[in-house]
């Protein structure tokens, strides 16, 4: 590294809080060491009262972009110039780029996670996904998988506050896109298991299975399932979650939240330096595995 900064280098940030335990720092480093490009992207522990300065102090610098992770992703856009649709659909920014002062707002959370699956050798293309969550993570998905062409998709979420973003999520994915999409309530296992039985893929767009909720699925047990069923995780730490181990031992095929993880990064990285990351170099020296 240190032979690698010089005084043109430029700066690629990510902004959250918490954000020491990240694997982002890593990633990038090592795929800008891989290809010889001439960037350096560091952690800054920011939360929504410090995003405007940071912004403006980017902006100042010339900063080239930066990655947005929570407290952030649905604050910032405040004070960009643009979005991208995604983002804009969305209501969520995880990635920003600074073309000559300009600074737009993307998001490549759903663009990974619809890398990862092709990676993994998953076509859901004119497919029926079944999606827990409505959050950041899901949202991003269910907007990018009709965007990019799935069939159907049937979400389910508890009555939180999330579920009203949900029902816009539907509306926008109805009104703009050729996808038919419906919503549930989670506590409806009757119709969960019903979706799911029709579905080809079925995904938890939550934080269920990690920390605090280590060890639990909505699933409440194996008849949900069956063995040409895929499923997958936007976990990745644990690799594998409660679900994925009650998928395992059922025989279906799964993914873990890791290529979602290191495809939202390489979406971000073509963004800023127009390059591809060097993908199986990336798994190799991460040790990603999904
Ligand atoms: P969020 O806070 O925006 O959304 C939380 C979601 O969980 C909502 O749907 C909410 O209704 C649901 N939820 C929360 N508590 C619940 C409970 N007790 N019972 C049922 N549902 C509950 O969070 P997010 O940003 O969407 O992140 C969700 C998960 O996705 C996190 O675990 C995060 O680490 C992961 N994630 C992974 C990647 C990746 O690249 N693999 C990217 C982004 C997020």
């Amino acid at each position: 590294m240190a032979e690698r900064i010089t005084g043109h280098t430029e700066l690629i940030g990510l902004i959250a809080t918490p954000i020491r335990h990240s694997s982002s720092p890593a990633m990038h480093n090592e795929a800008f060491a891989k290809l010889g490009l001439d960037y350096a992207y560091l952690a800054f522990e920011v939360g929504n009262e410090e995003l405007e300065d940071t912004i403006k102090g980017f902006r100042a610098m010339n900063v080239r972009g930066c990655n947005v992770s929570m407290p952030n992703k649905t604050v910032v856009h405040k004070y960009l110039d643009g979005l991208s649709p995604a983002a804009e659909m969305c209501g969520a920014v995880n990635t920003i780029v600074n073309e000559n002062g300009v600074l737009t707002g993307h998001i490549t959370d759903g663009i990974g996670y619809m890398a990862a699956l092709k990676d993994a050798g998953i076509d859901v293309i004119g497919k029926k996904m079944t999606l827990v969550g409505a959050g950041g993570a899901a949202t991003a998905i269910a907007i990018q998988a009709a965007l990019d062409g799935v069939a159907e998709i049937s979400i389910f979420n508890v009555k939180d506050k999330f579920f009203e973003r949900a029902e816009q999520t539907v509306r926008d994915i109805n009104e703009k896109t050729n996808c038919k999409a419906q919503l549930f309530d989670l506590a409806d296992l009757d119709t969960l298991k019903a979706e799911i039985a029709t579905s080809y893929l079925f995904t938890n767009g939550t934080g269920m299975g990690m920390k605090p909720f280590e060890g639990q699925t909505y699933i409440p047990d194996k008849s949900f399932l069956r063995p040409d069923l895929i499923v997958s995780d936007v976990v990745y730490s644990p690799r594998e979650t409660a679900l994925l181990k009650m998928a395992k031992e059922v025989g279906c095929k799964t993914i873990n939240g890791l290529g979602m993880m290191l495809f939202q990064g390489a979406a971000a990285f073509k963004l800023w330096t127009g390059e591809e990351m060097p993908i199986e170099h990336m798994k190799k020296t991460l040790g990603i595995e999904y």
